[in-house]
């Protein structure tokens, strides 16, 4: 049965944000990885997005592998089931800047290969052109806008 949604304003003192969570922080992992400039390195991208489960985000300037794959030790109902000896990253998370109430929402998401190639394809001719003027110029969303320029 679905938990009910609480709003983090609205916990009782005592109660722990947790308890009405689907612990969504054990169901992926992500981690950074190095910007894709060259056909190349987004060839490599698309590799990483035929395995699977697997996303990318960007925020701000870094770009994430996200692997969506439940942590072997979550319990059906929800909690950890290796509480006492549970990795340091699981130790030092908190709730304060989670994603229990996150709109999933990054500065970009690419959820397939294909999204990968067509942003390729987009970014490579003004790489190209930033490269042949001597400086990088910095891509920015929507694509279609950063091509008429
Ligand atoms: S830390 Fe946040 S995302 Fe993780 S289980 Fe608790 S409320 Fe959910
Ligand atoms: S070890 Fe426990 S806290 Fe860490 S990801 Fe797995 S279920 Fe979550």
């Amino acid at each position: 049965m679905p938990k009910p949604k609480v709003a983090r304003a609205d916990l009782k003192p005592g109660e722990v944000l947790c308890q009405y969570c689907t612990a969504k922080c054990c169901q992926y992992f992500a981690l950074p990885i190095e910007m894709p400039v060259t056909r190349k390195d987004f060839d490599y991208l698309r590799w990483y997005m035929i395995h699977g489960k697997i996303s990318l985000f960007v925020d701000g300037e870094t770009w994430f592998l996200m692997v969506h794959n439940v942590c072997d030790h979550l319990q059906s109902d929800n909690l950890c089931g290796m509480y006492e000896e549970r990795p340091r990253i699981c130790r030092e998370y908190t709730t304060d800047d989670c994603e229990y109430d996150g709109d999933g929402l990054y500065d970009m998401l690419f959820e397939c290969q294909e999204q990968i190639a067509e942003f390729n394809e987009a970014f490579q001719p003004q790489e190209l052109r930033a490269r042949f003027n001597g400086s990088k110029k910095k891509l920015s969303l929507p694509i279609l806008n950063a091509l008429t320029t």
